[in-house]
């Protein structure tokens, strides 16, 4: 095998191991849910960013399969040549009225959406600011546009500001909704208006917030009850909340016309399977419909917080559905995810790079399709594992 790679990647490979940083990826058989079947055991799962309980709705597999009898599977095209459905139209357009945007534009994931905005948005030597803790595709954007990319330190919109200060050309700033591995959320107030002070174009990826926050889940943006024209790019993804695949970014029209023209990595892909556009509707109308989804999320986000404070399990200052459990070394935090593992609990164990080094942590991410005694089964076990797994201090 190692003959197939270069040396130095063979053994970078191996330092990888050693450091207790190899990924490893489960088999799941049946459906996503909460309960989750990895060959022959069913598992509690709080892994997954299906936060509405909607990937696996039988009204989605319905609305998907409905369409892909009728039209078909393949969109055999990209959007620009013959392959931009009345199906995607009828999602983008549905899309644009739920975000309050005049225009959306479907991309297939959101990294790709993210690194079409950015680099489409900026050129080479252009400025973009961005967050230390953004999701890896924002950075890679600006690598992708030969930006020049100034990182500040979490959430400190001053920073942001003073790196924006006093330089020419194209200026992005550019701030997860809400951070993917923290589950905290972006001063977007503050932000928005050192985007104005400072002339730059505020990029907002709310790929955890839409469908879950705000009172009728337009995400951060309606928590923080900014207006359109405060988040001028909203880049929202549909695999998470939403429970389908896909994404969009939310505009103006004349940024969607832009982006249609320029960028690359929507023009020079084939579109999504129209009949998916299909099920992301029905998605978009559900989770518009059951605002109790929204409701019994924040009730069971409660739950596990106050059950977690009596525990004395380290919280970390997040009122949504991702609850991070920071415990700093790889090796103990896969130790306690293999004790919950053990116990039929599935958590992410995330290390670096995903996370900076010596903040490993449990992701525990909520779910309205949990129970209450699923969260007080959680609670349990955490408490348990982390008992049998001493801190690092005190080995
Ligand atoms: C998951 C995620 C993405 C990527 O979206 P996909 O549709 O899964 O490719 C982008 N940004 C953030 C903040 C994410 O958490």
């Amino acid at each position: 095998m190692s003959a197939t790679l270069p040396a130095p990647l063979v053994e970078r490979l191996r330092r990888h191991r050693a450091a207790g940083l190899e990924r490893s990826r489960w088999v799941v058989d049946g459906a996503q849910g909460v309960r989750l079947r990895l060959g022959d055991r069913t598992y509690l799962s709080f892994a997954s960013n299906d936060y509405l309980g909607l990937a696996a709705d039988g009204r989605l597999a319905a609305a998907l399969a409905e369409a892909a009898r009728r039209v078909g599977v393949g969109a055999g095209a990209s959007h620009l040549i013959a392959g931009h459905h009345r199906e995607h139209q009828a999602l983008e357009e549905a899309l644009a009225a739920f975000t309050g945007r005049e225009r959306a534009l479907l991309y297939s994931s959101g990294f790709q959406a993210n690194l079409g905005v950015i680099a489409a948005l900026a050129g080479a030597g252009d400025l973009v600011v961005e967050d230390r803790l953004n999701h890896a595709s924002l950075l890679d954007g600006a690598l992708l546009a030969r930006a020049r990319l100034r990182r500040y330190p979490h959430r400190d919109a001053a920073a942001a500001g003073r790196l924006l200060a006093g330089r020419g050309g194209a200026k992005l700033l550019v701030t997860d909704g809400v951070f993917s591995m923290d589950g905290d959320l972006a001063p977007l107030p503050e932000l928005a208006r050192v985007a104005r002070q400072q002339g730059a174009v505020l990029v907002v990826d709310d790929a955890h917030g839409l469908g879950v926050l705000g009172r009728t889940g337009r995400g951060v943006v309606e928590h923080f009850a900014l207006d359109a024209a405060s988040v001028p790019v909203l880049v929202g993804t549909l695999g998470k909340a939403f429970g389908t695949a896909g994404a969009f970014v939310a505009g103006s029209a004349e940024l969607v016309d832009y982006l249609i023209q320029f960028s690359r990595p929507y023009v020079y892909t084939t579109a999504h399977p129209p009949a998916l556009a299909a099920a992301s509707r029905a998605a978009l109308a559900i989770a518009a419909a059951e605002g109790w989804r929204r409701e019994r999320l924040s009730a069971l986000v409660a739950r596990f917080r106050q059950g977690a404070a009596q525990q004395g399990v380290p919280l970390a200052d997040s009122t949504t559905p991702i609850q991070p459990v920071l415990l700093g070394g790889e090796a103990r935090c896969l130790a306690v995810a293999e004790r919950l593992r053990a116990a039929g609990i599935l958590v992410g164990a995330i290390r670096p790079p995903t996370v900076p080094r010596g903040t490993a942590r449990l992701r525990i991410a909520l779910s309205a399709a949990h129970r209450e005694e699923d969260v007080d089964r959680l609670l349990e076990a955490l408490g348990a594992a982390l008992d049998a797994v001493p801190g690092e201090e005190e080995t």
